[in-house]
C-alpha cells in the first residue's frame, strides 16, 4: 500500500468537502481524492440562490471557499482518478497507486446523461457541451440549443443568453419541469425560444464543428441551426469503480442507511451518488457531514 489513512474521501464536490471538514476536525487523518479541480458541479454552476446563509453566490466562488475550509483542519487534497474500491477499504487509482483506509466515503456525484443520438459523441468538444458555464463564451453571437427543461437546463439557458444570439430550449413534453422560481428566467427574455413536444434526433456537423440539430417537433422532422448544443436531460451516477462491492441499485446509485453507510461496514456514501430524491448542494453537504461523523465514531470505537 502506498498510503494509509484513517478516512479516504473520493470526490471533492460539496459532499466530499463537507465530509473532509467533519473528518479532519474530529482529528482523523483525512485524504480527499478527485480526478478534477476541487468543487465538483459547483464549478459548472453560474448562479446559486438556494444555499442557506449565502443568498446569491457564483458556483466557483462557493467552491473556492468550501475548499479552503475543507483543508483548514488538516485534510489533504490529492489529484487522481479512482478506478476501484474493494470491501477491505483499499482504493486503487488510475496510475496504479493504492490507498488503504479505516473508512471510505464515496462522494463521486453524477455526470450529465448523453442524449443518445447519432453524431453526439463525436461532437463533444466540437459544439456539444455539458457545461454552459465552462463553454458558453465560445458561442458569442451564435445560436445555441439547450435540450431539457429541468432547473439546471433553464438556469444554464439563462446564462447562455449573455453570449449567444439565440437560445432555443427543447422541451420533450407540454410542461417545463423547472420550479416556478427558476422558470421566471424565461420571462422578458427575447433571446429565448421554447419549443414544446420536441425531441433531438441527430447532431449535424460540417468540417468537425456542430452546425445544427435535427429534431422531431410535434411529429414533424426539421433541422434547427445551432453552433452549440447543451444537453441537460438528467444525470448518471459515477459508480463504475464500485462494481465489485454489490452496493448499487439497478440505476447504479449507492444504497445507504441513515448514517450514510453502505452494507459494507466502514464504506459510506454522500451526495448525488446516493439513491435519494433531492440532489442539491445542501443535501450533499448534509450527507457528507453525517457520513464523516459516523465514520469517526466507528474508527474511535475501533470498529473497522
Ligand atoms: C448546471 C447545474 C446547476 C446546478 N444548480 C444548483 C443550484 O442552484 N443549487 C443546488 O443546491 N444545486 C444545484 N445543482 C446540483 C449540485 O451541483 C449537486 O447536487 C452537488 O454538486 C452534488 O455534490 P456532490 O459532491 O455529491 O457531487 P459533485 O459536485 O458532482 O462532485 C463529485 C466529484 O467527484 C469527482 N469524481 C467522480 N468520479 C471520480 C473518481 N472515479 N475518482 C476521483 N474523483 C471522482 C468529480 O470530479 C467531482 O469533483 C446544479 C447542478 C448542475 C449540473
Amino acid at each position: 500500500m502506498n498510503k494509509e489513512v484513517d478516512l479516504a474521501i473520493i470526490g471533492a464536490g460539496p459532499a466530499g468537502m463537507s465530509a473532509a471538514i467533519y473528518g479532519s476536525r474530529a482529528g482523523l487523518n483525512t485524504v480527499m481524492i478527485d480526478s478534477g479541480a476541487p468543487g465538483g458541479k459547483l464549478l459548472k454552476t453560474y448562479h446559486i440562490a438556494n444555499y442557506p446563509g449565502v443568498p446569491e453566490v457564483n458556483g466557483a466562488d462557493l467552491a473556492a471557499s468550501m475548499f479552503e475550509q475543507s483543508t483548514a483542519f488538516g485534510a489533504e487534497y490529492m489529484y487522481g482518478k479512482v478506478v476501484e474500491v474493494n470491501a477491505q477499504k483499499e482504493i486503487t487509482l488510475e496510475d496504479g497507486s493504492q490507498i488503504s483506509a479505516k473508512a471510505v466515503i464515496l462522494a463521486m456525484g453524477t455526470q450529465e446523461a448523453m442524449m443518445g443520438i447519432p453524431n453526439e459523441k463525436a461532437n463533444i468538444g466540437h459544439g456539444v457541451s455539458f457545461c454552459a458555464v465552462c463553454d458558453g463564451a465560445f458561442f458569442r453571437d451564435m445560436p445555441v440549443i439547450v435540450v431539457g427543461s429541468n432547473n439546471a437546463a433553464i438556469e444554464e439557458a439563462n446564462f447562455l443568453t449573455m453570449f449567444a444570439s439565440k437560445v432555443t430550449i427543447l422541451v420533450e413534453g407540454l410542461e417545463i419541469q423547472a420550479d416556478p422560481s427558476v422558470q421566471k428566467y424565461l420571462e422578458n427574455q427575447p433571446k429565448i425560444e421554447v419549443l414544446h413536444e420536441t425531441k433531438p434526433l441527430e447532431v449535424c456537423s460540417e468540417k468537425g464543428r456542430v452546425t445544427g440539430l435535427i429534431v422531431d417537433e410535434k411529429g414533424q422532422k426539421k433541422t434547427l441551426e445551432a453552433k452549440g448544443i447543451f444537453p441537460y436531460q438528467g444525470q448518471n451516477p459515477m459508480s463504475s469503480a464500485l462494481k465489485s462491492l454489490d452496493i448499487l441499485d439497478s440505476r447504479g446509485y449507492v444504497l445507504v442507511d441513515e448514517n450514510r453507510m453502505t452494507k459494507v461496514a466502514g464504506i459510506y456514501a454522500a451526495g448525488d451518488i446516493i439513491a435519494k430524491d433531492l440532489r442539491q448542494i445542501v443535501t450533499a453537504t448534509s450527507d457528507g457531514a453525517i457520513a464523516a461523523q459516523h465514520a469517526n465514531k466507528m474508527i474511535k470505537m475501533k470498529k473497522y
